[in-house]
């Protein structure tokens, strides 16, 4: 146990344990997406069970995410796929990361950025096949292949890979999820026959990698499984472990009277004599506020329901007329891998009709990580 107020601890066996898992359903090679602080576990030790436990390359969203690693001294290949007008495409090729290019634009800079360090880009052409956010669009296509091809020929660029994001991977049978990667499939094609053919393809996010292998290609590009979130719980867990346990030292027990309002407008009244408890988490931390009166942490063998409005630093928990034994500096779970009906980072995010992901990656810097 931790003597932090709030405490993410992460179970690096569960991400490697989680690796297996997705690489043994793909049958593919897995980049580990470790963007937003590995969904808020922490980028760096998390790339590092990763690709120790067999993961073959990384990809986060900014270049600055990626330089992070770098600095770490984490070498593995490394894509970076969501550029602002400034990007730093210099540094990251300066640093041997893998440009996902979304536009002409974005290739001229990636060019020019090449051309001032007399030296080759390594680049991933992300093509939007129909998730409507971040790729080369359709219409844009044709120039932008016959302007990668002069690129690459000029030694301006090494096309690398070629990669989508399917907009309905968590309904795997849904025609939309093969129509998009045979729109890949397509654009692969047309680079090869223009002589700028990427190396390897990639489309599957955690629930492709898991539900649809044949859409997997070369590699597969899970981020929420990774973390031991099945993404199709309908499909069940498939042998996913969470890696993330949040827990909260229980800072303040007392009394309350039958009829008092605790927290913010009273919104909970003590309908009898009770015991109350304060932890120290809030929306600061990522614990969302819509989440008042609809959850329950555990402590020890037993569950006690939140009481009141979640404040910026803190909650409430009911203990009950007998206190429920608990004692100030006790340790409550607020939510881990679900074990004997604990709750999991999914029962908040059903809570409050979000995803998982949310709440996992929403997790604030205040809560001390501890690597187990
Ligand atoms: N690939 C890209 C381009 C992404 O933006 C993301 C995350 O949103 C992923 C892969 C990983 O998705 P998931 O967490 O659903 O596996």
């Amino acid at each position: 146990m931790t003597s932090s107020a709030l405490t993410a601890t992460i179970d690096l066996d569960a991400i490697a344990n989680n690796v297996d898992v997705l690489r043994t359903a793909a049958r593919a090679d897995v980049l580990a997406v470790v963007k937003a602080d590995a969904y808020g576990h922490g980028a760096v030790p998390v790339a590092r069970a990763a690709l120790a436990a067999g993961a073959t390359e990384l990809g986060v969203a900014h270049i600055a995410e990626a330089l992070a690693l770098r600095t770490e001294g984490i070498t593995a290949h490394l894509t970076a796929w969501l550029h602002n007008p400034g990007a730093d495409f210099d540094a990251a090729i300066a640093h041997d990361i893998d440009i996902a290019i979304s536009s002409r634009r974005q290739l001229d800079a990636v060019v020019a950025a090449a051309r001032r360090r007399s030296t080759t880009a390594t680049v991933t052409v992300k093509v939007d096949t129909g998730l409507n956010r971040s790729g080369v669009a359709v219409d844009e296509w044709a120039d932008f292949a016959d302007a990668l091809a002069k690129a690459r020929a000029d030694g301006a660029v090494t096309v690398r890979a070629i990669m989508c994001h399917l907009a309905r991977g968590d309904e795997p049978d849904h025609p939309l999820n093969s129509q998009q990667a045979d729109r890949l499939d397509a654009a692969a094609a047309d680079l090869r026959r223009l002589g700028a053919g990427p190396e390897v393809m990639h489309i599957a996010n955690s629930p492709a990698a898991l539900t649809r292998p044949d859409l997997a290609r070369d590699l597969i590009r899970p981020g929420i499984a990774l973390y031991g979130r099945t993404p199709v719980p309908e499909r069940g867990d498939f042998g996913l472990v969470p890696a993330m346990t949040l827990t909260a030292e229980v800072a303040l027990v007392k009394k309350l009277a039958a009829g008092q309002g605790v927290s913010y407008s009273h919104t909970w009244i003590a309908p009898q004599d009770t015991t109350i408890a304060v932890l120290p988490a809030g929306y600061a931390d990522g614990v969302p506020r819509l989440l008042s009166g609809r959850f329950a942490v555990r402590i020890g063998a037993r569950s006690f329901p939140g009481v009141g409005r979640i404040c910026m630093d803190q909650l409430v928990i009911d203990l009950g007329p007998d206190g429920g034994g608990v004692r100030e500096g006790d340790h409550a779970e607020l939510f881990g891998t679900g074990h004997d009906g604990a709750p999991t980072a999914r029962d908040w995010a059903d809570a409050i009709d979000t995803i998982d992901y949310e709440i996992i990656s929403g997790i604030g810097a205040r809560a001390t990580r501890e690597y187990v």
